[in-house]
């Protein structure tokens, strides 16, 4: 099986961050590139951030968060993503952004490297058509916070080796992570079954069924979630939200999946929830407070 040493990280984002993070955490050497290096480093600061609070509450020590910071490259190219064994793409969920990014760094990766998709909802094998080998192209589906959270989805596309998915397997079990098998299916297994509760909540906002403090409060009381779903939308980020209802009703057709027309405003608005400190609260004082 390929041996992975440096895994290559496409979007500094939440999750390209967290991503690195955990494989810095786990030994790899990882390269950690957007589309310009201060959005790199800004993805570095955030990681050091947490990890200092790792440090803080004792969950780590201090030299091994050290020497996990120390193993991160931020880089504003694509170039240094050559000496990648893997390269996971974590960029905006768009699907011509992804795939001009897979003819990119597909021209420079070595020939046995794999290629893998953070999407949320795009089709794995629509994907790999533009990555240089869809053999070596697979679905890995990272929750948020990465650093927290314990799934991965493994998203075999149609012509995605065995061998490949091993490879992915041997890695997300060095994470620590436990890797739940999804057919290459509009949204997988998670994002199809959470995405329309989500969207429904934001319905029932709009239609005025209850505030967003009551439906919050309603659905993480009455159903035992961790968080309400405008709350975990606000984390997740609105834009993201918008574009995986956008493609589950596009693949399927199915008008189920539409999304709600408060959820498209608040995109406009700019309002994409936590990452710019607005979405269905405002995080900018000491509590988050309801816009809505
Ligand atoms: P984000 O907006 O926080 O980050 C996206 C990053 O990609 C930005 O830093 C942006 O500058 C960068 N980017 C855009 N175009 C690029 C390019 N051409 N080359 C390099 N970098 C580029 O978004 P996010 O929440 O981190 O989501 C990233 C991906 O992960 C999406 O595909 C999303 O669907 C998926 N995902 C998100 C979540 C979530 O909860 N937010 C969970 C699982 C998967």
């Amino acid at each position: 099986m390929m041996d992975i040493r440096t895994v290559g990280v496409i979007g500094a984002g939440q999750m390209g961050a967290g991503i690195a993070q955990v494989a810095a955490q786990a030994g790899y050497d990882v390269i950690l590139s957007d589309i310009d290096l201060a959005r790199a480093e800004k993805g570095l600061a955030g990681i050091a951030k947490l990890l200092a609070r790792s440090v803080e509450k004792e969950k780590i020590g201090q030299a091994d968060a050290d020497a996990a910071l120390a193993r991160i490259t931020p880089v504003g190219e694509i170039a240094p993503l050559a000496n990648a064994q893997l390269v996971i793409e974590a960029a905006t969920e768009r699907e011509e952004i992804k795939r001009a990014i897979f003819g990119n760094v597909g021209k420079l990766l070595a020939a046995d490297a794999i290629l893998a998709s953070n999407t949320s909802s795009i089709p794995i094998t629509r994907l790999a058509q533009a990555a240089p080998d869809a053999g070596r192209f697979v679905g890995v589906h990272f929750f948020n916070p990465v650093p927290v959270m314990a799934p991965i989805e493994v998203i075999r596309g149609l012509a995605t080796t065995p061998e490949t998915v091993a490879a992915i397997e041997a890695f997300a079990t060095r994470l620590g992570k436990t890797v739940v098998h999804a057919f290459d299916a509009p949204g997988f297994i998670v994002n199809r079954i959470l995405m329309p509760m989500l969207n429904e909540a934001v319905f029932a906002l709009g239609e005025g069924v209850g505030g967003v403090v009551d439906i919050d409060t309603g659905i993480k009381l009455g159903l035992n979630h961790p968080m309400g779903p405008l709350t975990l939308m606000d984390f997740i980020g609105l834009d993201t939200c918008l574009e995986i209802c956008k493609v589950l009703q596009d693949t399927t057709g199915d008008p189920k999946f539409r999304p709600a027309p408060l959820l498209v405003k608040y995109v406009e608005a700019g309002w994409y929830g936590r990452k710019v400190g607005k979405g269905f609260y405002d995080y900018s004082g000491t509590e988050p407070v309801p816009t809505r």
